[in-house]
């Protein structure tokens, strides 16, 4: 089905994106990536360079000033994931979706001097830290104390899960700043790479999502200025992480959504190539079938995601709204890679191949940025009531 929400605009950014995919990011550097566990940093400049990372960032501080039009980074993610690198699309997407837009709607304007330029470029990485190995979706349940004292904080505890938590430069960090588990009791810090008792622990060995760090963080007596309290003011950090969801989980749905398509694509490409009993496997009746109901979820999918897009840019996207695309666009995702997987027969199950990658990067999506258990208890709570 033919998608609308798409101007010119939007498509002269795509031959953008393809080009920085071509010249940039090619299969070879993906097995770099994979084999470092990271993205190099001269590819995330590159894309600094081609105007693909920070699109949030005002363009009075260096970005692209594509605030709350997420078209822009959806477009982003349906060529960077569809071709086969979501390595990739994950390190952009926690510069995009989880760090920029702290500084850029939460930040002070001292904050917002010193880190987005670096931010649009790509020479600045930024990571947000929520999780604790004690805490993960009962976040207010953290361990992580921010102390006031002369001039800032001095922070201890951990964090786990972080993904871009080795490569970044600056973690917007939630932590406790005062007694209890009320909202008002939390802030968010900015901590910054080479902070004294600022730790990186190990980097985390995953199921997929191979080039793009997660990591361990620790905090030993680490003293943070006052000037790095998101806001300016004590207490908010709860809110502020609220006033993000909406964003964070369109963004997974957008992922999962490119994803699913990639996985369509990857599936009749795959089907119509290989032959089997004398036919080629998409002659088969149940792979006709399937590839039938691969379609139709594609197109119902975006017709959806694309709706919550536009709610997004009309600042009408609520964060239970956002909860239900997270859940139904991952665990639809899930079930094409899964038929994909299945319709590539063997080599569905080796990594060489974008459909094994995407597969195996797909299974956190329905973990991370609130399980899909968690974003269910969020929509039927408004549905039945607060209990
Ligand atoms: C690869 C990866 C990258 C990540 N990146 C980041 C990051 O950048 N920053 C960050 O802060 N975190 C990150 N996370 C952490 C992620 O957000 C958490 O893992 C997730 O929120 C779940 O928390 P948990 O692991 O503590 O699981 P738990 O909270 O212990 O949950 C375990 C199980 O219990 C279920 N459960 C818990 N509470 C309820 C409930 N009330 N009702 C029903 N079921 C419930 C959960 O759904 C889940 O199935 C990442 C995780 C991974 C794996």
């Amino acid at each position: 089905m033919e998608r609308d929400i798409y101007d010119e605009d939007h498509e002269a950014f795509r031959d953008v994106v393809k080009e920085f995919i071509k010249r940039y990011a090619t299969d070879e550097k993906r097995k770099q990536w994979d084999a470092d566990g990271e993205v190099d940093r001269a590819t995330l400049r590159a894309a600094g360079e081609s105007g693909i990372i920070g699109l949030a960032v005002p363009e009075e501080y260096g970005g692209a000033g594509m605030l709350q039009d997420y078209r822009f980074r959806a477009i982003v993610n349906e060529e960077v994931i569809g071709a086969g690198l979501g390595s990739l699309a994950g390190a952009l997407g926690i510069q995009d979706d989880l760090a920029v837009p702290y500084v850029v709607h939460m930040g002070t304007d001292e904050q917002k001097q010193k880190w987005l330029p670096g931010m649009a470029t790509g020479e600045i990485l930024g990571a947000l830290a929520m999780t604790e190995p004690g805490a993960g979706s009962d976040l207010r349940g953290i361990k992580t104390t921010a102390k006031k004292v002369d001039g800032g904080y001095v922070v201890n505890g951990a964090k786990t899960f972080i993904s871009s938590g080795k490569t970044a430069d600056m973690v917007v960090t939630f932590v406790k700043t005062g007694e209890g588990n009320r909202p008002d009791a939390f802030s968010l810090l900015i901590l910054e790479n080479g902070m004294a008792g600022f730790d990186h622990g190990k980097k985390l060995e995953k199921m997929g999502f191979h080039g793009w760090d997660t990591a361990e963080l620790s905090f030993t007596d680490v003293f943070v200025p006052e000037e790095n309290l998101i806001g300016g003011k004590e207490g908010l950090g709860f809110i502020q992480l609220m006033m993000n969801l909406p964003l964070e989980r369109l963004s997974i749905g957008v992922a999962a959504a490119a994803a699913g398509e990639a996985a369509f694509v990857w599936t009749r490409d795959y089907t119509l190539s290989r032959e089997a009993f004398g036919q080629s496997i998409a002659d088969f009746q149940n792979t006709r079938f399937k590839l039938a109901d691969m379609a139709t979820t594609v197109d119902v999918m975006w017709a959806y995601i694309d709706r919550a897009m536009l709610l997004y840019k009309d600042k009408k996207l609520t964060a239970e709204e956002a909860a239900k695309v997270k859940f139904w666009a991952t665990d639809r995702e899930w079930e094409l890679l899964d038929i994909g997987v299945q319709l590539h027969g063997g080599y569905g199950y080796i990594t060489e191949y974008p459909i094994a990658r995407a597969f195996l990067d797909a299974r956190v999506h329905r973990i991370y940025g609130g399980t899909n258990e968690i974003m269910r208890d969020i929509v039927s709570r408004q549905i039945v009531g607060k209990r």
